[in-house]
């Protein structure tokens, strides 16, 4: 039985394929721009240089320092070049660090955002931004923070390191856990979640094998094309909850430490919502929690919060920080329940 929902979807424009990222000249036009300025990491600066040397009169210049967390110093130094050269539109070439000063300087000034995403984090097609400043992350949303047009590329992804590969996916994977039982979900929302994770499970296996598998790369981008949008579409709960205390209060690594918790946030939700989540324990034989520590540990995933750095010591207060402010989740939520989650994501025992 389809059982009442709304519904509502981000505008967007996808342009998917291998050569894809070819066609961001006549999609700068298309949005009625001309002087591009690219943004990218220290370490993806070369090829943002040669995307705005291929771009020719299209773009006026390079801005490569873009970082983790979107720092707001960082995107205040980027804007001023950006009005300096006189640009028009800003193309992010990269994962969610440099998608992220995009989307700051759009929020700022509402400039037209192209990306050519990297990585699986998914940020391309969400409304979401997260700003640091004084060692504080704050969260928010707005349509201009949404970019215009996203192209995935395949080809740009056949050098990802499969370490980062494996945690940006289980990142994505992530996002569409999460998807399947938000309150807000719907089922378009539900098929895109499930066939997400789909992609991404059977991707993955072949990229740790075979990192230039071409079909494997683009099954990967797919599958976070799909699990982004999720993210983008419905709230999420205790799992991006934790992975934002620990990244915002900890300065723990983004993508991987929602690998090493995924198994566990699964776990602690899986009775909870044990009817939405069937689809995808299936994918991982049966149990969800169980069966996506098991898939994480072939993949050679992080796969304790301990081994990422995170002292013992520091988990009464992280429970602390994580229950502080009240939001849904499918189990209702409670300080001791969540000290024993994080235990376990600490030690990387294998869920039940
Ligand atoms: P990242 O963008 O920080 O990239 C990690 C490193 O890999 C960088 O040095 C980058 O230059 C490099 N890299 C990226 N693609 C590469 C490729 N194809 N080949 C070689 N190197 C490559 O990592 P991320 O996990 O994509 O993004 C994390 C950030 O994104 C965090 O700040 C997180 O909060 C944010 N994020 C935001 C959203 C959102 O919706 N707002 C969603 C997901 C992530």
């Amino acid at each position: 039985m389809v059982t009442a929902f709304e519904a509502s979807f981000n505008p967007g424009r996808i342009l998917f394929g291998s050569g894809a990222s070819a066609r961001i000249g006549p999609e700068i036009a298309r949005l009625g721009c001309s002087r591009a300025l690219v943004l990218s990491t220290a370490f993806q600066k070369a090829d943002a240089a040669a995307l705005a040397d291929r771009l020719g009169q299209a773009s006026v210049g390079v801005f490569a320092q873009a970082a983790m967390h979107t720092p707001v110093d960082v995107t205040e130094r980027a804007l001023e070049v950006y009005h300096a050269l006189g640009a028009d539109c800003v193309v992010a070439l990269g994962g969610g660090s440099t998608i992220g000063l995009g989307k700051a300087m759009a929020r700022r000034t509402d400039c037209p955002q192209l990306v050519i995403a990297t990585t699986y984090a998914g940020s391309e097609v969400t409304p979401i931004l997260g700003e640091t400043e004084n060692g504080l992350k704050t969260t928010m949303r707005g349509p201009q923070i949404l970019p215009e047009v996203v192209i995935y590329d395949p080809d740009l992804t056949l050098g990802l390191p499969v370490a980062m590969s494996v945690s940006s996916g289980l990142n994505a994977i992530a996002h569409a856990i999460e998807g399947l039982y938000a309150q807000d979900r719907n089922p378009v929302t539900s098929l895109q979640a499930v066939e997400g994770i789909r992609a991404l499970r059977d991707a993955l296996g072949v990229i740790v094998q075979t990192p230039t598998d071409a079909a494997a790369r683009g099954l990967a981008l797919y599958g976070s094309w799909l699990c982004g949008t999720v993210l983008g579409t419905v709230g999420m709960s205790l799992h991006h909850k934790l992975c934002h205390t620990l990244g915002g209060s900890f300065n723990m690594p983004h993508a991987e430490t929602h690998a090493a918790l995924i198994p566990h946030t699964a776990a602690f939700n899986a009775q909870a919502a044990a009817e939405v989540l069937q689809p995808a324990a299936d994918l991982f034989g049966g149990t969800i929690g169980a069966g996506l520590w098991d898939f994480a540990k072939s993949l050679a995933a992080p796969m304790s919060l301990r081994d990422l750095g995170l002292s013992e010591n520091d988990l009464d207060r992280a429970a602390d920080l994580a229950v502080k402010n009240p939001y849904w989740n499918p189990r209702p939520i409670d300080r001791e329940s969540i000290r024993a989650l994080l235990q376990q994501a600490w030690s990387g025992q294998r869920p039940l």
